[in-house]
């Protein structure tokens, strides 16, 4: 795209200003690359105008538009950090030197690694490098759309690196993020270059299939078309065929046997509210019979990246399974964009609190992990340890939902402990607690939570953390609220240093033979 086509492009969705600047920050960057070649051939320029045109389609605000036509700058050109701030702003200069930070780590330049030598795992350090910001990520899954798009130019075996690294990196953080349709991009070019010769046998395959079921598919969904209007359920339905590489992942599970596959196209229906969801699987579930077994409410529960919809398989009367995903519109807008619906331009002054300080306050509680990334950015910033196992159980490993008395959802890693559950709720209630009903009874502090416990909090006003409590909480959340209480009142200092350690062991006995009396 040139100049002016992204210009015109974009002045539908930001103002007069906002287009200057963008228009302005188009002249430097081709400045800048003037010279340099992509392997194409073809001019620099236009890898970052093709990133920032992707920006401007997933809604981003003018910032993050600006420093996607930025964002190779500084990494390989004359320009600096310094001068990008003064000509755009911090905003801007955050942002770029987050991608250019995520790009040296990508190279292995090591340069993460001075904060976290025990780290080897890739995923946890791009995260950690742009934990403050979360806009740098959705920058960089554009740059990498992009250069996946591209990579016909490169020789084969940088093309399978590059798209196993997708594969392995890029699209589960897309995952993460809750952008579906950029994950399943992402996946399906990375796929088609590390087998081509599967990838399109299975594509041959799909189309053989769907070619048979499309036009059964259609007299049921004008069947589920008619009930829905009948009752007057305003709705789209529209078909979604499975992509080749989820059917790839699928096909592994079922000894390869297509049959086994039962939503190589499911029906989408959308409705307007969260009650027509369910009078629509209601509806559904009068007209056929149900596959008991894969009926799932993600729209009670979501999934932890956000995701929500109602999901059943039904069989129909001429023995056809049928996927069906139920949804809103909104749920639908998200699944598809995910995080990044919510900086869409005209919710650009409540998407600054996704990225600045308050997130826990605006970020619904299956998102809660980006809190927690955040966490992690600054204490990595401040010099505090942090362990790999603390990474891989707060950020990448399973989750489990648990519940409060009065019914709120609360997401928390697996073998999470009741302390983590109250320093989740509130800091005060962890301060105070007691002990611990789960499920009605009486729960030690040392056991940890299942999915689906419903967990009472017992507080006391006279009682404090102890420092033994740091060995029973798995949360980095928890355990950096625990640390500022037990510092505030004195029971440890800084535990960096080994006569910190030993300073809080000898507190530790101390403090809980006072314990003992109470
Ligand atoms: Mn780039």
């Amino acid at each position: 795209m040139k100049k002016g086509e992204l210009l015109e492009h974009a002045r539908p969705f930001y103002e007069e200003v906002e287009l200057l600047e963008l228009e302005h920050a188009i002249d430097i960057a081709t400045t800048a690359h003037e010279g340099q070649k992509r392997k194409s051939g073809e001019a620099y320029i236009i890898h970052p105008m093709a990133v920032a045109t992707t920006l401007v389609d997933w809604g981003m605000d003018i910032d993050t538009v600006i420093a996607g036509i930025l964002h190779d700058t500084v990494e390989d050109t004359d320009l600096s950090l310094d001068q990008l701030e003064n000509l755009f702003g911090k905003d801007v200069s955050f942002l770029v030197d987050g991608v250019t930070k995520v790009s040296k780590a990508r190279a292995g330049m090591h340069d993460l690694a001075e904060y976290l030598p025990q780290t080897k795992d890739n995923l946890s350090k791009l995260l950690i490098a742009v934990g403050q910001d979360v806009r740098v990520i959705i920058i960089k899954l554009a740059d990498r759309l992009h250069n996946m798009q591209t990579l016909q130019h490169m020789p084969r075996e940088k093309q399978i690196k590059i798209a196993r690294e997708s594969l392995e990196v890029f699209a589960p953080m897309a995952d993460r993020l809750g952008m579906g349709r950029v994950r399943m991009q992402i996946e399906e070019l990375a796929y088609s270059y590390i087998d081509p010769v599967e990838f399109k046998r299975l594509q041959n395959l799909m189309r053989k299939r769907l070619g048979k079921s499309t036009r059964k598919l259609g007299i049921v969904r004008e069947e589920v078309d008619r009930a829905l209007k009948a009752q007057n359920i305003s709705n789209d339905i529209n078909g979604r065929v499975k992509s080749i590489y989820s059917l790839h992942k699928k096909l592994k599970k079922v000894d390869g046997n297509i049959d086994d596959v039962y939503d190589l196209m499911a029906l989408r229906v959308i409705v307007e509210t969260k009650e027509d969801c369910y009078r629509v699987l209601g509806i559904l579930h009068s007209l056929y019979q149900p596959m008991i077994a894969r009926i799932k409410d993600y729209i009670a529960i979501p999934k932890p990246n956000g995701y929500q919809s109602l999901h059943t398989t039904v069989l129909t009367p001429s023995k056809q399974i049928v996927e069906f995903q139920i949804r809103t519109y909104e749920m639908h807008e998200y699944s598809e964009r995910g995080l990044a619906a919510s900086f869409h331009y005209h919710e650009q002054k409540s998407s600054k609190d996704y990225t600045r300080g308050k997130k826990s306050a605006v970020l619904p509680s299956n998102m809660q992990w980006i809190t927690q990334l955040q966490e992690i950015a600054t204490k990595l910033r401040s010099g505090e340890e942090i362990t790999d196992s603390q990474l891989n159980i707060d950020l990448f490993g399973n989750r489990i939902f648990v519940y409060s008395p009065k019914g709120d959802i609360y997401n928390l890693p697996e073998g999470a402990f009741p302390l983590d559950f109250a320093y989740l709720v509130h800091s005060d209630l962890g301060k105070h607690a007691y002990g611990f009903r789960v499920n009605g009874s009486i729960h030690a502090f040392d056991k940890p939570l299942s999915n689906g416990d419903v967990v009472e909090i017992m507080t006391r006003k006279s009682v404090s953390p102890k420092t033994s409590w740091l060995e029973l909480v798995s949360t980095t959340h928890a355990r950096a609220k625990l640390r500022a209480q037990l510092r505030k009142n004195g029971a440890i200092q800084s535990i960096t240093h080994a006569a910190g350690i030993i300073r809080e062991k000898t507190r530790k006995t101390r403090v809980h033979s006072k314990n003992d009396k109470s």
